[in-house]
């Protein structure tokens, strides 16, 4: 089966990198499947759970958000934040989402001094985490 190099680079180290048949992300502008031999692009990420086929079976990585860029041999994924399920600690993600959910619910009744665009930031992150362990539909 034909293949394209993915790498997912964090800031502080590479995440993930290894040859893949195919790459399912949530760009800015919709979700978007890439096959090798695809047409050069460069697109935003928002947070979520990435999906990627390899040697017939599909991985899950949750990113932050960030930006792609494709070449008709590779795929570099720039994240702000990006874990594999196995470093991803479930109960964390959990309590950030409850935290983020009460943040929204406040605002919502009116309480000041909520920063609404954190919250929302922070929940879709906790979603991409949950997902990525296979413990919540994004
Ligand atoms: P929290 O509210 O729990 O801090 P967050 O979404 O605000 O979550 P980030 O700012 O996205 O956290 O990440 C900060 C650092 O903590 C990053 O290195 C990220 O990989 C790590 N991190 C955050 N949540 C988790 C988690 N549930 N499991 C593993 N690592 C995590």
């Amino acid at each position: 089966m034909a293949t394209i190099k993915l790498e997912i680079v964090s800031p502080d180290k590479v995440v993930y990198a290894a040859d893949i048949e195919m790459l399912i992300v949530r760009a800015t502008d919709g979700e978007l499947g890439v096959l090798p031999h695809h047409a050069p692009l460069v697109t935003g990420l928002v947070p979520h759970a990435m999906r990627i086929k390899i040697d017939g079976e599909e991985k899950l990585v949750a990113v932050g958000g960030g930006f792609m860029e494709v070449q008709p041999e590779k795929i570099s994924v720039l994240a702000s934040v990006a874990e594999l399920p196995e470093d991803i600690d479930e109960e964390r993600a959990s309590q950030s989402m409850a935290r983020a959910k009460k943040r929204i619910e406040d605002y919502k009744a009116g309480v000041e001094d909520i920063n609404i665009i954190r919250a929302e930031a922070s929940l879709k992150r906790a979603a991409a985490r949950l997902t990525a362990l296979g413990k919540h539909i994004e």
